[in-house]
């Protein structure tokens, strides 16, 4: 049983729970993103499980009117166990939601992981362009060549921070620099791509960065934020009319996710002690 302090930032442990949050969230204007929490499975066996929630959870989702997509990432779905057990997991995926008309996000892990992940993206994008959409961290050096070649093949794009600790010759260390790389690739993202722009952030910097450039392109975005992070935001942005849409993990492996969360900020915290003090 998830402690009720850990449902602010996961929606359950099944795939029922998450869609319930769904039908709240939707009633709110905004839609959702759901993960099935689970990472650097070693074998195949241990990736086909993931892989089986989430056809599960495609066909469970074809049958509800809900706004909302999936989100997988790469070791969940057999990278560790070896790219071949990962491109075909992917193919698996995104066929079946390709069938049921259910989105599909690709999330971005460590920088070893990023040419594979590009790799398996893009030869799949153009198969299912109008379905699949591919993270892309500002922290790495690369990411702006990275985004020149997703701008030549279909598919949306979700910009975020960065949240693995990489070394300095491949990413930037400094808040200020990944900052400012954000904002150059968000404005060559609404200079380039006509479509398909994901802000994946909670800074309302680079929020009301985006808004700007939406005047100033004439180019649409979605807003992507998590779980717990924010929620009043996420329901004024959508009240706004912006096209927000929320990341909500869930499944038994709750733990650790939520452990990050919380210590990735003092407000986290602040709330995880008042909800232990206070039960
Ligand atoms: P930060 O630099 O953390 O914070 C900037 C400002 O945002 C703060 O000063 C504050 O004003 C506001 N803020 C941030 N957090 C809070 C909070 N808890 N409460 C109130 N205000 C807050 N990373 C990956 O590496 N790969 C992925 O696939 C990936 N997918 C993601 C998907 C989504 C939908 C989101 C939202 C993030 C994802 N991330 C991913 C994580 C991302 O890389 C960042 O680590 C994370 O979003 C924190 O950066 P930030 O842009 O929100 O702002």
């Amino acid at each position: 049983m998830i402690p009720p302090i850990a449902r602010r930032f996961v929606a359950g442990e099944s795939a029922n729970e998450s869609l319930d949050h769904v039908a709240d969230l939707n009633r709110n204007g905004i839609g959702g993103i759901l993960n099935v929490l689970g990472e650097h499975y070693q074998t195949r066996d241990a990736a086909d499980e993931d892989v089986s929630k989430y056809l599960n959870l495609i066909a469970q989702l074809e049958k509800t009117e809900l706004t909302a997509s999936i989100s997988v990432k790469p070791s969940q779905i057999g990278l560790d166990a070896g790219d071949e057990v990962f491109e075909d997991n992917l193919v698996r995926i995104l066929s079946t939601a390709d069938e049921k008309n259910v989105f599909v996000w690709v999330d971005m892990e460590d920088y070893t992981t990023t040419d594979v992940t590009l790799d398996a993206y893009t030869q799949s994008a153009s198969r299912y362009g109008g379905g699949v959409g591919l993270c892309v961290q500002a922290n790495l050096k690369r990411t702006a060549d990275d985004l020149e070649r997703l701008a030549e093949v279909p598919g949306k794009v979700r910009l975020v921070k960065g949240a693995y600790d990489e070394p300095s010759d491949v990413a930037y260390q400094q808040k200020k620099h990944v900052n400012e790389a954000y904002k150059s690739h968000l404005e060559y993202m609404f200079q380039t791509f006509n479509s398909g722009i994901a802000v994946g952030s909670h800074d309302p910097e680079m929020i009301d960065y985006a808004k700007e450039l939406r005047e100033r392109y004439k180019t649409d975005f979605e807003i992507q934020m998590l779980m717990g992070v924010r929620t009043e935001a996420q329901r004024e942005l959508a009240r706004e009319g912006y096209e927000v849409n929320q990341y909500i993990p869930y499944g038994n492996k709750w733990a650790s996710y939520f452990y990050r969360r919380v210590r990735e900020r003092k407000e986290n915290l602040l709330f995880a002690a008042r909800a232990v003090l206070t039960s």
